[in-house]
């Protein structure tokens, strides 16, 4: 496979990008840009639902957003450590896209399989530009990386307003039954995790207070590591 991508987002799981920016997704799908998703693992060990229920609930929620791509690549759930052996596999996946822009999961959060995935994005999109690091894939310009919320967030860097969306992104959200979704009826085999608890109304609350800085309904957030170049007035013309 090989596309040019103007957006990649990158997840430990199918669920990750929706989360923390699907709003943003949407939009700029909507807008005709090339959006992108890569989950790093089926999440075999999830409490609840199994791997080809997952991979249902991914599909349903990428034809909702306009996603133009999605895979997974299929590394151990719990095993996302920024080994040479994985670090290569997505390195190859980012170069096969050749994105403008990554975003990876907040390098804290309460799962530390998100924390990990940050870290091994990271490495990945700095490996992905070195032209003698697996010279049998072209490399590529280095893209910019910017960092969504999953669970853990902090006053962001960057906010994009996703109002208009959010109808959409609540519908994404709505796809994972598996994950948000409560018991269906007494008995089911569905056990307690914080996701099935209110999560997506939390979402939802978080996305508002994000809102709230540049009074707006709502925002999604995010985190960047190196400065954000702008001009000022005026200082773009010599
Ligand atoms: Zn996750």
């Amino acid at each position: 496979m090989s596309m040019k991508l103007d957006i990649l987002v990158i997840g430990a799981h199918a669920d990750d990008a929706e989360i923390g920016m699907s709003g943003t997704i949407a939009k700029q799908a909507a807008a005709g840009y090339k959006v992108g998703i890569i989950d790093l693992t089926e999440a075999e060990l999830s409490s609840n639902g199994n791997v080809e229920l997952r991979k249902e609930e991914a599909a349903a929620a990428s034809q909702v957003l306009g996603l133009s791509y999605r895979s997974n690549l299929g590394l151990p759930d719990r095993g996302l450590a920024a080994t040479p052996d994985n670090v290569a596999v997505v390195t190859a996946a980012i170069r096969s896209c050749s994105p403008g822009i990554v975003f990876a999961p907040y390098w804290e959060d309460r799962h530390p399989d998100h924390i990990a995935a940050s870290k091994l994005v990271e490495e990945a999109v700095f490996n992905a530009k070195l032209r003698r690091y697996m010279p049998e894939i072209p490399s590529i310009p280095a893209p910019d990386l910017y960092f969504y919320f999953i669970n853990d967030w902090r006053t962001p860097d960057l906010l994009v307003d996703v109002t208009g969306f959010y109808p959409l992104k609540e519908q994404a959200l709505a796809c994972y039954r598996s994950q948000f979704g409560q018991a269906a009826a007494p008995g089911e085999d569905v056990a307690p995790t914080p996701l099935n608890q209110g999560y997506v109304e939390r979402v939802k609350a978080r996305d508002a207070l994000l809102g709230q800085r540049k009074l707006i309904p709502y925002a999604e957030g995010f985190a960047v590591k190196s400065p954000y170049l702008i001009e000022l007035f005026g200082s773009s013309s010599t």
